[in-house]
């Protein structure tokens, strides 16, 4: 790929703070973007802020939580008054809440379906209107194959991923001639600390790390993806080289869905 890929480019990413997303954003002002990255507390933002200006990138980062409409509202307005509206949207940010079904209580099916599906309609329907005004728009959302394959104890992550991958199809043909193309990079297991804090949690430190070894092993590309794997997928799916793609997956898990039996 050439340099600058995305110089005219106002990206928003959220949750830039770590794993995927920082990776995402890093990518993404690599190639010239101006990227919103954001955390959920002034701290996170800061560091945002402060990696990116290391890097000699262009952007900054901001506090949101997805799951509050209202500051959806506040950081979307705020993008506006001081880069412009964005012209790319990289929805990352998700939480579990891993349950069996017959322990699962309510506010975990309720705050995963807020915060991983939620936010994607209030954020994709936030920048809606910028991208059809510039005819220019990517929106790109991080789904997971678990919402395609289910995963014992991840009923309500699951439902949540796979709404991901319906929404976004929709919204990609209802505004495929204003210019904007959406679409979602279905992701495998990652290595990232939201995977690795899950399991620590599950299993302690010990009973985790051998497990993160056998999950390697597993994948037929022989490893289990990193952030970057998953960051290169969206600069491809940002960029004009995937013009001619809109409403669909791209699967990005080392094999994993396909040898699936
Ligand atoms: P991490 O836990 O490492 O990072 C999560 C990011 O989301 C952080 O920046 C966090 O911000 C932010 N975040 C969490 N809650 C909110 C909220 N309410 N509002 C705004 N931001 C929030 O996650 P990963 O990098 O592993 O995962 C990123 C995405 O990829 C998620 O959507 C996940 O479901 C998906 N995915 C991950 C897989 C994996 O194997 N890791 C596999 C398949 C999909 P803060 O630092 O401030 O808490």
């Amino acid at each position: 790929m050439t340099e600058s890929l995305l110089s005219q480019d106002i990206a928003l990413v959220t949750g830039a703070s770590r794993g995927i997303g920082r990776a995402i954003a890093h990518e993404l002002a690599r190639q010239g973007a101006r990227v919103v990255g954001t955390a959920t507390s002034e701290t996170g933002a800061q560091g945002v802020s402060q990696w990116l200006a290391e890097a000699g990138f262009k952007g900054r980062g901001a506090v949101l939580n997805v799951a509050d409409a209202a500051s959806i509202d506040a950081l979307l307005k705020d993008i506006e008054a001081h880069e412009g509206a964005p012209t790319i949207l990289v929805n990352n940010a998700g939480i579990t809440r891993d349950n069996l079904l017959l322990r699962m209580k309510a506010e975990e099916w309720d705050e995963i379906m807020n915060t991983n599906l939620g936010s994607v309609f209030r954020l994709s329907k936030g920048v809606l209107r910028g991208m059809m005004k510039a005819r220019r728009g990517r929106i790109i959302s991080i789904a997971s194959v678990v919402g395609v394959m289910g995963n014992a104890g991840q009923a309500n992550y699951a439902a949540a991923k796979a709404g991901i991958i319906g929404f976004s199809n929709s919204v990609a043909m209802k505004y495929v001639k204003k210019g904007i193309r959406c679409n979602t990079v279905v992701i495998g297991v990652m290595h990232t600390p939201l995977v690795e804090q899950r399991l620590v949690r599950q299993l302690g430190a010990k009973d985790a790390e051998a497990l993160i070894a056998q999950r390697h092993a597993q994948v037929p590309l022989g490893r289990m993806g990193d952030a970057w794997d998953a960051a290169h997928a969206v600069l491809f799916l940002a960029s004009d080289e995937a013009r001619y793609i809109t409403g669909t997956e791209l699967i990005v898990d080392g094999g994993i869905s396909a040898a699936r039996p």
